[in-house]
């Protein structure tokens, strides 16, 4: 087995400056910001920091490609698309390991996740070449209704640090196969992807200004970008606080916006359940991605009566976790982003003592306790109307809350300003399926983990968000805007304002 990721492809590239990527030509910036290594706190490289300026150039490189992009034969487009997947496999190595770089993430996740993104173009470009059409409705002989989608035009792009490159691919795939041009602006917590992906599509030689990246921070950038009137639509992932204040600010130009924001989600253990499987979900559920996910099962909800047996098998997992370097294959945690976020998920654990929880830590190399680590974390006895268990903390901490019976643990489960994804473990088939039906979550697991199947919606209802990405959900309902085209079949009745009669 191999024990290390292969350095030397991708070595050197991250020493150099990261540029903006804009109408086709990789640019520097008068200003730059520096880029930081979370595993070590060191300094990697600079990256080239746009501003309004910046912004209003790839706007303006995005609207002029729309011209062509937007009409071009649908085959040729996607072969576009399908050349950036190819591209996207070729690079896996060296893509997963500029990730775990950058992000922390550990190689052997961002590995599987690269893949992911190459899938999404694939998929993308299947489903629009199947599924891009409207409908008609005849009325009689008289008229014929029908619906065309089209794409809106340029599309800003705004992306957060946890699996970067999956998340932005997520939204390029379908905004570019169905005919829209993009602005990304990437977080400045993890601009080492963006780069890359902009490299790639460069090498698949789209169109210039077909694609744009933009790297900076968000009230600066990505607020620049949010109040361009020549944006049609903003597809925002982050914090449920920055999804509101990016609402706010696209009101005045009247943008479309999509929203795919934070969690809180339950995993509900019921005693009839096998406990195996769903030990097995929990764990990799809240520790896989460093707990850095928003669909984290962030509060395990356990039945009275196996509470006991299935926290000693939890601690027993917990304590075997493997914390280490990102870049180490065998690593299963790996660092947070950044100083202020393991400040943030440490000062949670300390509230959670605070709020009488008992904690649980696993083990943790000595040497890494000076860095961004956080070892894998359970808060015991935890009350559902806990700070800890209403607020997403957005790390390696899980919340072990009991409850008695099924209307308890709905309700429990429900008890959150969340509402992004949830977890039933049954193997009482009627149950499985009620406590689905009666969680508020826009995604909802029943004896599995989080599996994901890209022709299905993904996204949350509550403060989860707003719309929903994958599948033809996202291409049709926000990628397109449908229009109807109506057409007489014969010479029906219009009535004849203003003409004298006889005449
Ligand atoms: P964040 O909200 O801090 O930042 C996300 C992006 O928004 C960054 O690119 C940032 O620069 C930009 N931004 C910040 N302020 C802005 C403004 N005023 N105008 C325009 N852009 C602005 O989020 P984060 O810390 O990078 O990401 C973690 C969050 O993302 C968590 O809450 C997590 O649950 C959520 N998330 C949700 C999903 C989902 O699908 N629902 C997926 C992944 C992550």
């Amino acid at each position: 087995m191999q024990t290390q990721s292969n350095k030397t492809a991708a070595e050197h590239k991250f020493l150099q400056p990261v540029m903006q990527y804009i109408n086709g030509a990789f640019l520097n910036s008068d200003q730059t910001f520096e880029n930081i290594n979370p595993y070590k706190n060191g300094r990697m490289n600079e990256v080239a920091e746009g501003r309004k300026e910046e912004i209003d150039q790839a706007v303006a490189s995005a609207k002029r490609a729309f011209v062509q992009w937007g009409s071009m034969k649908i085959e040729k487009r996607m072969k576009f698309i399908e050349r950036i997947a190819a591209l996207i496999d070729e690079e896996i190595e060296e893509i997963a390991y500029l990730e775990s770089l950058d992000t922390g993430l550990p190689i052997s996740q961002t590995r599987k996740m690269t893949a992911r993104a190459a899938e999404n173009f694939r998929f993308y470009s299947r489903m629009v070449q199947t599924k891009l059409h409207g409908e008609s409705y005849a009325a009689d002989d008289e008229f014929i209704n029908y619906t065309v989608y089209k794409p809106l035009g340029p599309i800003g792009l705004i992306t957060p640090w946890n699996a970067p490159f999956m998340l932005e691919t997520w939204k390029v795939a379908p905004a570019l196969a169905t005919g829209n041009t993009v602005i990304l602006k990437p977080a400045e917590l993890s601009p080492l992807t963006a780069n890359k992906l902009a490299e790639i599509i460069h090498k698949a030689e789209l169109p210039p200004g077909v694609f744009n990246v933009v790297h900076g921070f968000g009230e600066t950038t990505g607020a620049a970008l949010v109040a361009h009137p020549d944006v049609k639509a903003i597809s925002f992932t982050g914090e449920t606080k920055t999804g509101s204040i990016i609402i706010k600010n696209a009101a005045d130009s009247l943008k479309k916006t999509s929203m795919e924001l934070g969690g809180k989600s339950p995993l509900i253990v019921f005693d009839d359940a096998d406990q195996e499987r769903a030990l097995d979900a929990a764990v990799w559920g809240i520790f896989s991605f460093n707990g850095e996910r928003c669909t984290a099962n962030s509060r395990l909800f356990l039945q009275k009566n196996i509470k006991d047996s299935f926290i000693a098998k939890l601690k027993e997992r917990v304590q075997n976790l493997v914390v280490g370097d990102p870049l180490d294959t065998g690593t299963q945690l790996g660092p947070l982003i950044d100083k202020a976020h393991c400040r943030k998920v440490r000062d949670y654990i300390d509230l959670a003592k605070e709020e009488g929880c008992t904690i649980f830590q696993g083990e943790m190399p000595e040497e890494l306790k000076a860095g961004n680590f956080v070892p894998p974390t359970l808060l015991l006895n935890a009350r559902n109307d806990m700070r800890v268990c209403q607020e997403e903390i957005f790390g390696p901490v899980m919340s072990v809350i009991e409850f008695e019976t099924e209307d308890e643990a709905v309700e429990l489960a429900n008890d959150v300003p969340y509402g992004l994804a949830g977890y039933v473990w049954t193997n009482d088939l009627k149950r499985g399926h009620r406590v689905a039906q009666a969680v508020e979550a826009g995604m909802l697991w029943v004896n599995s983990q989080n599996v994901r199947d890209l022709r299905i919606p993904f996204g949350g209802m509550k403060s989860s968000g707003i719309g929903r990405e994958g599948g033809h959900y996202a291409m049709l309902e926000f990628y397109c805007e449908p229009k109807v085209i109506h057409v007489a079949l014969g010479d029906h009745h219009i009535p004849q304002f203003g003409k004298r009669k006889g005449s």
